[in-house]
């Protein structure tokens, strides 16, 4: 199983639009994906057409021991099921604070579901922090992949958000990289689009063997500016149901192909040695 943590402390950079779309998209090529919202605010929950109204049962249930990943999880479409989160989420913050397995309730329930339920991907939507939700989800997952909106200040950011996945993999979770960083929100033929891109390619060229980071590309795949996906969270489709011809569906669409490509490539070794 891929655990993949979609990650930026930034706000607004397209953390929930890719989680949504690229869960959507593994679905419909036929993964078993299980979405996890982590950010309080709901936002992949309510993209997916999931109103929390009455009393569900939440990711907040999970983090307080209530309920499994099983029980909280809800089939939206064929292959793609949805553990959802509302505003109790954000107690959790508070909660955990003097629990001793703080950083580990995520990873310790989705091995639970494993054991039981084994799914191709679990893809973790992340709040725009580094607090103990965010903490939960680098602890739980084998990989990060970093929505990043091309912009003079980005690059600022990403060094703070490196270390933070250095931290957690020294102390926390000895699996964890980060595999790629998706350009979101991309403006074709801007001169800054261009220059962002490459200073980035240049900081991921010369880093550190031993960083997480030393091994993450910028995916071929650039999302675009398309209202179609700004639209579609209000329908609570993704963008595939949507509109499925419009750019933002045929830019999730190369980025889903380039995810499960990597999934070849981890097992290439073992192939060529076969
Ligand atoms: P985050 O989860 O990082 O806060 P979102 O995915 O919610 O970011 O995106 C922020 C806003 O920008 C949302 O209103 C979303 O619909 C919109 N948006 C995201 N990506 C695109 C895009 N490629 N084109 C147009 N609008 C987008
Ligand atoms: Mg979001």
């Amino acid at each position: 199983m891929r655990i993949i943590a979609i990650m930026n402390q930034k706000g607004g950079v397209g953390k929930t639009t890719t989680s949504v779309n690229m869960a959507a998209g593994l679905a419909m090529q036929g993964k078993k994906v299980c979405l996890v919202d982590l950010d309080p605010q709901g936002h992949s929950s309510l993209h997916l057409g999931i109103e929390p109204f009455g009393s569900i049962p939440t990711a907040y249930d999970v983090f307080s021991g209530f309920k499994t990943l099983a029980e909280t999880r809800q089939l939206v479409s064929k292959n793609l099921w949805v553990v959802p989160s509302t505003l109790d989420l954000a107690a959790t913050e508070l909660e955990l604070v003097d629990a001793d397995n703080r950083e580990i309730v995520l990873r310790q329930a989705i091995q639970k579901m494993a054991e039981t339920e084994p799914f191709d991907y679990l893809i973790m939507d992340c709040p725009p922090s580094l607090g103990v939700l965010t903490i939960n989800a680098l602890t739980a997952a084998t990989e990060v992949i970093i929505p990043l909106q091309p912009h003079f200040f980005a690059l600022q950011g990403l060094s703070k958000l490196f270390e933070t996945t250095a931290l957690v993999r020294r102390r926390l979770n000895r699996e964890l990289k980060v595999s790629g960083i998706v350009l979101c929100l991309y403006e074709t033929g801007t001169r800054l689009a261009a220059d962002v891109t490459d200073d980035l390619c240049a900081f991921l060229n010369q880093s550190d063997p031993e960083a997480p980071w030393s091994a993450a590309k910028v995916f071929q795949s650039r999302i675009r500016r398309n209202i179609k996906l700004a639209e579609a969270p209000s329908y609570g489709q993704s963008v595939f149901d949507y509109s499925s011809t419009c750019p933002g569906a045929k830019d999730y669409a190369g980025l889903v192909q380039e995810i499960i490509a990597d999934e070849k490539a981890e097992h290439a070794p073992l192939q060529r040695a076969a």
